[in-house]
């Protein structure tokens, strides 16, 4: 009996120590250590031993049932550990991380940032008013009187007779000059709408206004500082041009042309074979708009201009259809 239990000690020892697999390791629990294992039955033949004997014996049966008990549990959390050593091997921990993507500005904001910029260096505040607006600001006060034939070119989005969206960033003047007393060095961006679209046109866009309001401006101060913000978007060798119009609200007034950044003035498709690039519009503020918010304009006189931002990122960039900045295409937005 005791031999018979010191032979099934090494045994079991000997199998626990070659398991490799938990399936195993059950097959094992069974057959020594389940209630009709191998042990088991040594227990049972205990019956029989010599009296005198037996206490021993079941002390000892004991021991090595506990001993072959306790191999076992740490076999099993062996096999439980490389388990988890296993499945890490499914995690590369020398691949990059992935990465989260960046968002941008968009490219109308970094042009409107930088058009700001540009005119913030030299001395302008920054002022915003409402998209909403009435026909006294929009037209009006900006010696557009009803069915003058200028209000034909603004395609304008009406709520009411006399409150539309605003058509341009002009209205800004106004609201400026009536609050504040010269000298006044502003500008004023923000979106704009007109009922229109196609290639070179959407209902909604962006302008920048500026204007500068003392006694004796005079359009060398106007051409001074468009020359400065030309040279600093663009290039200081950039050719410009100053070419008569007519705005309601400015007299005299000029369009302003730059030579064409895509062939360098050499004529082709962008500047129509022309050479040159219309970017904005100015002149010197109307005497009549003066008269409107209560100026005197014996005393004083001022410059106005407007650019359109998508227009400028257009040139800048080479985009030939404006449609592109509002399909929120990321293919084209990620370019910027
Ligand atoms: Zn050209």
């Amino acid at each position: 009996m005791e031999d018979e239990l010191q032979r099934l000690r090494g045994e079991a020892l000997v199998r626990l120590d070659g398991i490799d697999q938990s399936g195993d390791l059950e097959e094992f629990r069974v057959e020594y250590l389940g209630r009709k294992g191998l042990f088991s039955g040594l227990m049972k033949q205990l019956g029989q031993a010599d009296p005198a004997e037996r206490p021993r014996l079941g002390q000892l049966a004991n021991s090595v049932k506990a001993e072959v008990e306790e191999a076992f549990a740490a076999r099993q959390q062996a096999l439980a550990d490389s388990a988890g050593r296993e499945s890490d091997k499914g995690l590369d921990i020398s691949l990059p991380g992935r990465t989260v993507p960046l968002g941008r500005l968009h490219p109308v904001t970094q042009i409107m940032d930088e058009v700001c910029g540009i005119f913030e260096g030299l001395g302008f505040a920054v002022a915003e008013g409402p998209d909403i607006e009435t026909d006294f600001y929009n037209f009006e006060a900006l010696n557009i009187p009803p069915h003058h034939p200028a209000r034909d070119m603004h395609d304008t989005f009406y709520f009411s007779e006399s409150v539309l969206l605003r058509t341009h960033t002009s209205p800004m003047q106004i609201r400026a000059m009536e609050n504040k007393k010269p000298p006044l060095r502003m500008i004023a961006p923000g979106k704009v709408y007109r009922c229109d679209s196609d290639i070179t046109h959407t209902p909604m866009f962006h302008q920048v206004e500026g204007f500068l309001v003392d006694e004796k401006v005079s359009f060398a101060d106007l051409k001074g500082i468009l020359s400065i913000f030309i040279a600093r978007m663009f290039d200081e060798k950039t050719p410009i041009r100053f070419r008569p119009s007519f705005f309601p609200f400015t007299e005299p007034s000029a369009e302003v042309d730059i030579g064409c950044v895509i062939c360098g003035g050499s004529g082709c498709r962008v500047c129509k074979h022309t050479g040159w690039l219309e970017i904005l519009g100015s002149g010197m503020i109307d005497p009549e708009v003066f008269k409107k918010i209560g100026y005197d304009p014996e005393l004083y006189t001022g410059f106005a201009f407007g650019l359109g931002i998508e227009r400028i990122a257009m040139l800048k960039y080479g985009i030939n259809d404006i449609r592109l900045y509002y399909e929120n295409d990321l293919r084209f937005l990620r370019q910027f």
